[in-house]
């Protein structure tokens, strides 16, 4: 029902980032190899994301805006070995429940695709449509109808620099994947999805920045870790410029990227932070990723051991004379 949905959509759709997240994780689910995201007026007039993934068959279109309705888990024990970005089922009816959605999809080789309208939580309209496989949604007047979620948000220049935080760490996750990002018209953002995550690092901090970093990877019975770091001399004054991937997925979490830092030691200027992009492989029992409903933190099993891998690892890499 609409009211169950519009309180979910309390923890899952904060604010337009947050939609542009849930629907590009939608796309990239969908096996998609080319996603298009449109913002207007940082997303609260609308936001498009267009896929080239699987679409939705034409009978699962409705069933998809069913809150806990998801395709990607069956069972208990699918629950503790995710694969997939999304695995809640609420992302699509929360977003109706609070915006104005039109949503077109059509799967291969179908002769007619689906066009869904919902405003409110309520079914406007269902109807046949274009069969371009994959699927274009339109998500217009967010927060119309919950007048105090859209007076919390901020400027738009803050909802804008947070829909661009979540492509660049969806991009270093899915380096295989091209993105674009368009604002009012102007392209913010373009990858070219050839799977090279230092080229997907120039596009989104620069060419320059991208050249001077440095591979790291290492290794033990539980984690594997990979990633690109920037020279200790060459780095900038925010934490935020650390993404840490865990299984394909970006997470928040403060002791690893801390390890990441202290693995500098004392090359690292007080106050600065390094660039880095952190790839880390491991059985998916040892960390659980539904904590949160926006799955950004996790809980690890071996939290201590990993911290102590990362840092030694990192410190082996720079305590080497010749980078
Ligand atoms: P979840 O991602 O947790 O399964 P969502 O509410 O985000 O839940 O989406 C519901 C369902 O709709 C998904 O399980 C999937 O089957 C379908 N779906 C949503 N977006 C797309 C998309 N872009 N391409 C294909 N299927 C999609
Ligand atoms: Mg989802």
């Amino acid at each position: 029902d609409i009211l169950a949905n519009q309180i979910a959509a309390g923890e899952v759709i904060e604010r337009p980032a947050s939609v542009v997240k849930e629907l590009v994780e939608n796309a990239i689910d969908a096996h998609a190899g080319q996603i298009d995201v449109l913002i207007e007026e940082a997303g609260v007039q609308s936001i498009r994301v267009i896929d080239n993934g699987d679409g939705i068959a034409s009978d699962q279109v409705a069933k998809a805006f069913l809150r806990h309705a998801t395709s990607k888990i069956s069972n208990r024990h699918d629950l503790f070995r995710v694969h997939s970005l999304g695995f809640r089922g609420e992302a699509l009816p929360s977003i109706a429940s609070v915006a104005d959605v039109t949503l077109e999809t059509a799967i291969a080789g179908a002769s007619e695709g689906t066009l869904i309208h919902f405003r409110g939580g309520e079914l406007i309209e269902q109807t046949g449509t274009s069969a371009r496989q994959g699927t274009d949604i339109t998500v217009r007047d967010i927060f119309f109808n919950t007048p105090a979620r859209l007076k919390y948000l901020k400027s738009q220049t803050t909802e804008l620099s947070k829909i661009v935080d979540v492509l660049n760490r969806l991009s270093f996750s899915h380096p295989k994947v091209a993105f674009r990002l368009s604002h009012n018209g102007r392209e913010v953002l373009r990858t070219t999805g050839n799977g090279n995550l230092q080229q997907v690092i120039a596009a989104v901090y620069g060419i320059n920045q991208a050249r001077e970093m440095v591979a790291i990877t290492g290794q033990d019975n539980d984690f594997k870790v990979t990633g690109l770091m920037s020279l200790p001399e060459l780095t900038r004054a925010n934490r935020s410029y650390i993404s840490i991937l865990i299984n394909g997925r970006y997470i928040k979490n403060y002791p690893l990227a801390n390890a990441l830092i202290k693995g500098y030691g004392t090359r690292l200027m007080v106050g600065r932070f390094p660039i880095a992009v952190l790839s880390i492989e491991m059985d998916p029992l040892l960390v659980d990723v539904n904590v949160h409903p926006q799955k950004h933190e996790v809980r690890l099993s071996k939290e201590h051991q990993l911290t102590t891998l990362i840092e030694q690892i990192v410190r082996d890499r720079f305590a080497k004379t010749n980078l």
